[in-house]
């Protein structure tokens, strides 16, 4: 009876191990490489959180917990999607088929300490969070602002850059010296972004583009009085389009950048915490940002 129970025992472990690894040994464990995916085919679908298995959320609280929906998925196709706006210098620049920047490195590293590999999705930034919650992608890594009510949506990891909403004018615009100038201009931003919501406390008259680049070209023509984008992105709109410059006083408080990925996932979370810890305390952040900054 005892020798029965072994055998069944050892029977047990062999089945639950081929449950458990055996789809990950075809995934590729080599370092991170990027794959591409086209970023139109992100739908809009369900808005369904990601969950431990049997509805076990003692993920957070230090018991023992299940692996997340997300966790084996990631595990289990051997690979970790990344979604993105590739458009947003020195975080996301598409370059040809890939991605590059400090985000993009970032992603690197996670899919590296997963032993996964990494795809990107490279969409508008407005998709990125129902691409997440539809589980279309894995997270987002889009120098993402926190704000409350997207923490109602996602959930962040740790911070890894702090910035703060930038005005670009023309150069020689006298009218607009100050960020109360801003009062019922015509403000360029990029969709959905925070440059978004800082420029509806100074105007109705906004102008909406895909991403802070196409609505520099507008400000350089004269279409628009000022936009407004994260500071990076915006020193580099400046130092690449002559007869644009930037205001001293800034357009809001700081905000502080995440990576974000679906409710639930706490496990995920806490891998990427600590790449992000590794990186920040090697330096390694602000090295890419330097090193990003001075494409061209
Ligand atoms: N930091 C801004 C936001 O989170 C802009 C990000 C972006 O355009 N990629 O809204």
């Amino acid at each position: 009876m005892k020798t029965y129970k072994k055998v069944l025992a050892l029977l047990l472990v062999v089945v639950m191990s081929i449950a458990l690894f055996g789809c990950a040994s075809n995934g590729n464990e080599g370092p991170a490489s990027q794959s591409q995916s086209n970023g139109s085919s992100v739908q809009s679908g369900e808005t369904e959180q990601d969950e431990t298995p049997g509805g076990n959320e003692a993920a957070d609280n230090g018991q023992e917990s299940e692996m997340s929906e997300s966790m084996a998925k990631i595990k289990e196709s051997g690979k970790i999607i990344w979604g993105t706006n590739a458009a947003f210098p020195p975080f996301e620049i598409r370059r040809g088929d890939d991605v590059i920047g400090v985000d993009a490195e970032i992603a690197a590293k996670i899919a590296e300490k997963l032993g996964v590999e990494l795809e990107v999705v490279d969409m508008d930034f407005e998709g990125l969070i129902n691409a997440l919650t539809s589980k279309q992608i894995d997270f987002i890594g889009a120098g993402f602002t926190i704000k409350p009510d997207r923490e109602e949506q996602v959930l962040f990891t740790d911070t890894y850059f702090k910035a703060v909403q930038t005005i670009i004018i023309q150069e020689g615009n006298t009218e607009i010296t100050k960020a109360a100038d801003l009062e019922g201009k015509t403000i360029g931003v990029q969709s959905g972004t925070t440059g978004d919501f800082t420029a509806k406390e100074y105007t109705d008259n906004i102008v909406r583009f895909d991403n802070a680049l196409e609505a520099a070209i507008d400000l350089k023509n004269g279409r628009l009085d000022a936009v407004i984008v994260d500071d990076l992105p915006a020193q580099m709109i400046v130092q690449e389009n002559e007869g644009l410059v930037l205001l001293d006083e800034k357009a809001a408080d700081d905000e502080e950048y995440a990576l974000a990925v679906r409710k639930g996932a706490t496990d995920l979370q806490a891998v990427i915490n600590e790449v992000l810890a590794e990186l920040k305390a090697g330096g390694k952040i602000e090295e890419w940002v330097e090193e990003y900054s001075f494409l061209n």
